[in-house]
């Protein structure tokens, strides 16, 4: 069993949904955008920061980003395997994730890449819904709530995110294609990356996915 993950891809290409159904192979999921989310819901410094960056499409400094994984990643429960979802998304936090795996002893098994073509990504995107409460992601055509506007899974409201329209996602996507895309060479070198195609139907990619972690 591969036991600590990374999950790479462009916005969109639905590392969030394939994360949330990996859970019940028993893995912590730490995603840093819903960190932020919840501190910029609870109000906090760091949520007010956060959200200066978030709204526009743009990447929260590594500093604040890296400080933050840091300290969830040495928490106990990451100990029986964690899935990341949206980090590292830069080379200085690929390195910093680096050290920090080392000084925890909890090393980096596979990095799973989810490709997808970009008229894919938008189309997600533009449509996509999020629970307020717990997260989970929906999509107003193809990934519908079986009540209109509410959670399956909680019962909360869906909403769409700020970062979801045009203005935001096109900044996201030259982020991602400046800055996180190199990291594929960066794991690909060290022998950790395999990409897996997400335009499938997230069923298909998750029973690929799991397959391949349980080898
Ligand atoms: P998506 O993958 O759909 O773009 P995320 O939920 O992973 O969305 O991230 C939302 C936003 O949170 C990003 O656009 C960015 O502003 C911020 N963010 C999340 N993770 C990081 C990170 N590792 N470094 C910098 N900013 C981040
Ligand atoms: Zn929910």
């Amino acid at each position: 069993m591969k036991k600590n993950i990374i999950l790479m891809g462009p916005p969109g290409a639905g590392k969030g949904t394939l994360a949330k159904q990996l859970i019940a192979l028993g893995y912590v999921h730490i995603s840093t955008g819903d960190m932020f989310r919840e501190a910029i819901k609870a109000g906090t410094e760091l949520g007010k920061l956060a959200d200066s960056y978030i709204k526009h499409g743009d990447l929260v400094p590594d500093q604040v980003t890296i400080g933050l994984v840091k300290e969830r990643l040495s928490q106990d429960d990451c100990a029986k395997g964690f899935l990341l979802d949206g980090f590292p998304r830069t080379l200085p936090q690929a390195e910093a994730l680096e050290v920090l795996t080392k000084e925890i002893a909890r090393p980096i098994d596979a990095v799973i890449n989810l490709d997808c073509e970009q008229k894919e990504l938008v189309r997600r995107i533009s449509g996509r819904r999020v629970c307020k409460n717990c997260g989970a992601p929906y999509h107003i055509d193809t990934m519908k709530p079986k009540v209109d506007g509410v959670c399956d899974i909680c019962g909360g409201p869906l909403y769409q995110r700020n970062d979801d329209n045009e203005d935001a996602l096109k900044v996201r996507l030259n982020h991602y294609v400046n800055e996180t895309k190199p990291l594929l060479d960066f794991y690909e070198e060290r022998g950790l990356l395999t990409s897996f195609d997400s335009l499938k139907g997230s069923a298909v990619t998750f029973d690929e996915i799991a397959k391949f972690l349980k080898s």
